[in-house]
């Protein structure tokens, strides 16, 4: 362990927040141990604004929860404290132990070696060797303003190196997360993972198969809505990281490496970060839409070619599948995976409604995401789609006046396409077809 006196290092406690410098006073003035630890101490030693604090602490989760009144106890795997500010959350955690002969209650893992369970705790030596990466196992000790050091955090700090402390190949069993972790930092603080930690993470990928699905939809923001999505992504893909959380996806780029799934991924990836830097939202709904467009086009055309239903049946029964099988590894809330669906469905009408029915699609809640993912689906693909795309294009760009010409100008090209379209559409019956529920986004005019 090293120490890095206050005077020899640049944290100072301006740079954390002020309810975790009020954790971490009240329990050193209960005569409890208070450290700040983790990405915390790690990115103002970097340079960078940290995006939580953590606090550890040698007070039990029930000592803890005495001493604020404003607290909670979370986690099961990891039991620790929320200690709550407004919107403002710190997390306080006990310093975890080595795995004697516990009781399973205590402490769990399964045939893998997977840690299901982990709450014996210790000292802060202990503690540190439970942590994942030197790097983050820095504890900036708030009675004297020194850093503790473990397995040379420091040192790999200055050398920008990503080191997991202790057996690789055991750590990554225990929590296989670790792999996905390994990735982020890297991109995130640009440094190299170390070749002992690279090495078996080909080999342990399949291991991510089993992590808890809501787990990994966590993870996967992190991944990919932090600015770094595209390198996250190349360099998952390195690793065979991608294809245990994205099977659908990874079997038709592993078909066409250079087909328009892959097309379309390198695109989701380079938007995703170029708008988080532009500061514009990003949502989870889009996102997933455009990552399974093609698998969805694939499930639907052998849907139909099975089962003979209509095109259009075809592909709302394809999005059920496509999107029930992605949540087997990730799970994606259903506010987010219901208006994925609505981005899917409008790509058919989007397809079909270039004239004066494009004046209603305009004002569909969820038209500027559907516009959006055709306008990649016509940079992958080109030919038509393209050609349907920069239509769109168009009209949306137009001011009110040159839409309306726009949109008369090929009504007349496909007359029989759009005319009168919401009058046939009030008065059509009510299709028989098991979707019916969903009848209202179905073409009025097939074939
Ligand atoms: P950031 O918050 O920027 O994502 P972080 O390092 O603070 O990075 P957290 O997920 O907030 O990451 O975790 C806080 C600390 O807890 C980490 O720095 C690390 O010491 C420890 N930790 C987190 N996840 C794991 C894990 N899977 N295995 C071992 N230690 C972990
Ligand atoms: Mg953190």
């Amino acid at each position: 362990m090293d120490i890095v006196t206050r005077d020899a290092h640049t944290i100072s406690r301006r740079q954390i927040s002020e309810n975790a410098l009020k954790v971490l006073y009240r329990l050193s003035k209960s005569g409890y141990k208070a450290y700040l630890v983790g990405g915390g101490v790690r990115d103002i030693l970097l340079g960078m604004e940290p995006k939580d604090f953590d606090v550890v602490t040698n007070a039990t989760p029930e000592e803890i929860k005495k001493l604020f009144r404003n607290s909670r106890l979370v986690g099961r795997r990891f039991r620790l404290a929320h200690i709550v500010f407004g919107r403002d959350v710190i997390e306080v955690a006990t310093f975890r132990g080595h795995h004697g002969e516990t009781d399973d209650k205590i402490s769990k893992s399964n045939a893998e070696g997977r840690l299901l369970r982990d709450n014996v705790y210790g000292e802060i030596d202990e503690d540190a060797e439970r942590r994942d990466f030197t790097i983050n196992a820095l504890y900036y000790d708030i009675s004297d303003y020194s850093i503790h050091s473990y397995g040379g955090g420091i040192r790999d700090l200055d050398d920008r190196t990503i080191r997991l402390i202790g057996d690789p190949e055991t750590r990554y069993r225990e929590d296989p997360v670790r792999m996905l972790r390994a990735v982020r930092f890297a991109t995130k603080l640009d440094m190299s993972i170390e070749s002992k930690t690279a090495e078996p993470i080909n080999a342990l990928a399949p291991l991510l198969k089993d992590i808890p699905a809501a787990r990994m939809y966590e993870e996967v923001l992190k991944l990919f809505f932090a600015g770094k999505a595209k390198a996250n992504y190349d360099m998952m893909r390195d690793f065979g990281l991608f294809q245990p959380l994205f099977p659908q996806i990874s079997a038709l780029i592993k078909e066409q490496p250079n087909g328009n799934t892959a097309k379309m991924l390198n695109a989701v990836m380079t938007n995703t970060d170029l708008r988080v830097s532009q500061d514009k939202p990003v949502t989870p709904a889009f996102f997933y839409a455009a990552l399974l467009w093609y698998p969805l086009k694939q499930r639907a055309d052998d849907i139909a070619l099975e089962s003979g239903l209509s095109h259009y049946d075809a592909h709302v029964a394809a999005m059920g599948d496509v999107m029930e099988q992605q949540c087997r590894t990730i799970s994606i809330p259903r506010r987010f995976s219901t208006p994925a669906k609505d981005i899917w469905q409008l790509q058919l009408r989007l397809e079909r409604s270039q004239g004066t029915r494009a004046f209603k699609l305009l004002e569909h809640p969820k038209f500027r995401a559907a516009y959006d993912l055709l306008l990649l689906r016509g940079e992958a693909e080109g030919g038509n789609i393209g050609k349907i795309a920069t239509w769109w294009k168009s009209f949306v760009e137009a001011d009110e006046t040159e839409r309306s010409d726009i949109a008369k100008s090929s009504n007349k090209k496909g007359p029989s396409r759009n005319r009168n379209a919401h009058q046939r559409k009030r008065r059509r019956p009510k299709p028989k077809s098991d979707n019916s529920g969903s009848s209202e986004v179905k073409p009025t005019n097939k074939g």
